[in-house]
């Protein structure tokens, strides 16, 4: 068999650094050139525990390369720099460290800069899990957690003390969709020197780039739509700053954390086809929502691209696009009214997460661990996930479970 090793391969595209690109291009070519892996397109998938090494000398040296080089397995593999790259082309950013979820991303970016006696600022809106590790994990170490309203812009400042450490966001927030003025709460965390971190997971950084907002750390489950097909968990820290990296880097390798080199292929292999699925999910949200307006029962909708959210001028100010997910509020279901509309959907599917190629409806109960609730206890809030189907046949689906609420009505009026 002939020998590859010294084979030159095509070199272009050309040098990722420095490239002038749109984003579309930058998902279909990021992260190494196919001449740096023998010409594959994708980076290959390499599994490694043991890293084996040609001198004492070499492997006593090792550790320096914890923050760029393959090392041990557990650190990460090719396949896993090189996803890291092509995340942080996307981001903007200086450099980013994958995780084996979105749920331990937040978690480490969160552990990695605080200490017992420091202070957190978190908005209200943040992912459910979030809240729980807040809760349940920092406070125990005594770390103090406050939450603030999503839409406390510049007054952030007044929360703001000596030993608050980092100011926390998510924007949509999870459920309600709350937008949050990240360039007036950056501005106040730099003047300050409070880092700042947030959950970019409904946007992804094709939609928003929460680096070039002032951000210093951009979280994502890209479980969600980076992977797109609902079959594999991965997290994503990208850093705006080297010091802000090396940091991440440390504490996911201190706890542990390794992301799996198979589901680093798969999303990256998700990330060629993200903007081409993004501007399919946008458009197919775009047309039920219009369906949804038109239903008497629906009270609302959540969606910061609809003209008449509260959220939608920051939005427009802020974001590029909207992903497939979103809210709408409905007059308030009985519990047989909401059996019924969930349990006989044939398209819509019931389950966590999102951001896959199949329509998703859920019911959302956000209330009960808010600190500022805004409303959502009326009425019954369902979660909405535009998947890739047809439109038509989702209107269809959507139709007969709005049409099963109104016979069980019709049916309470005439007894
Ligand atoms: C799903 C989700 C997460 C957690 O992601 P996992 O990969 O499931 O751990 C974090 N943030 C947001 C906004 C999410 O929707």
């Amino acid at each position: 068999m002939q020998d590859n090793h010294d084979r030159k391969w095509p070199g272009e595209p050309a040098s990722p650094k420095g490239r002038v690109w749109q984003d579309p291009t930058r998902a279909v070519h990021g992260g190494p050139r196919p001449c740096d892996q023998r010409g594959l397109i994708n980076p290959p998938v390499d599994r490694a525990s043991t890293i084996i090494y040609d001198s004492v000398e070499a492997y006593m040296d090792r550790h320096q390369g914890l923050y760029d080089e393959v090392i041990y397995g557990l650190y990460g593999t090719r396949t896993t720099f090189a996803l890291a790259e092509a995340v942080s082309e996307l981001e903007g950013g200086c450099n980013t460290v994958i995780t084996s979820s979105g749920t331990s991303a937040i978690a480490l970016a969160l552990t990695a800069f605080v200490a017992g006696g420091d202070h957190l600022l978190v908005a209200d809106c943040v992912y459910g899990p979030t809240r729980k590790f807040l809760t349940d994990v920092l406070a125990r170490f005594g770390v103090e957690v406050e939450y603030f309203r999503p839409d406390i812009g510049a007054e952030i400042a007044g929360l703001c003390r000596s030993n608050t450490r980092l100011i926390y966001m998510e924007t949509p927030g999870s459920q309600t969709f709350d937008m949050i003025d990240v360039p007036a709460i950056t501005a106040i965390a730099r003047s300050r020197g409070i880092l700042t971190a947030l959950d970019n997971t409904w946007a992804t950084p094709l939609f928003f780039k929460p680096l070039a907002h002032g951000v210093d750390i951009s979280l994502a489950s890209a479980t969600k739509y980076l992977s797109g097909h609902s079959d594999c968990l991965l997290g994503t820290m990208t850093a705006a700053s080297d010091a802000v990296y090396r940091q991440l880097k440390d504490a996911a390798a201190r706890w542990g954390n390794c992301a799996s080199p198979d589901n680093c292929y798969l999303v990256h292999r998700g990330i060629r086809t993200l903007d081409a699925r993004l501007e399919r999910h946008q458009r197919t949200a775009a047309t039920l929502i219009e369906w949804f307006a038109q239903q008497p029962e629906v009270v609302a909708v959540r969606y910061p691209a609809h003209p008449a959210d509260p959220g939608h001028a920051i939005w427009k100010r802020d974001f590029t696009g909207a992903s497939g997910l979103f809210g709408v509020q409905l007059d308030g279901l009985t519990p047989p009214e909401t059996s019924s509309f969930f349990n006989e959907f044939s398209l819509f599917q019931l389950g966590s997460s999102w951001g896959g190629f199949e329509s998703l409806a859920v019911p959302a109960w956000p209330a009960p661990i808010r600190d500022f609730p805004n409303g959502e206890a009326d009425g019954a809030l369902i979660r909405i996930h535009a998947g890739l189907e047809a439109p038509q046949d989702l209107i269809a689906d959507l139709a007969a479970a709005f049409a099963r609420v109104r016979a069980l009505r019709g049916r309470g009026q005439a007894s």
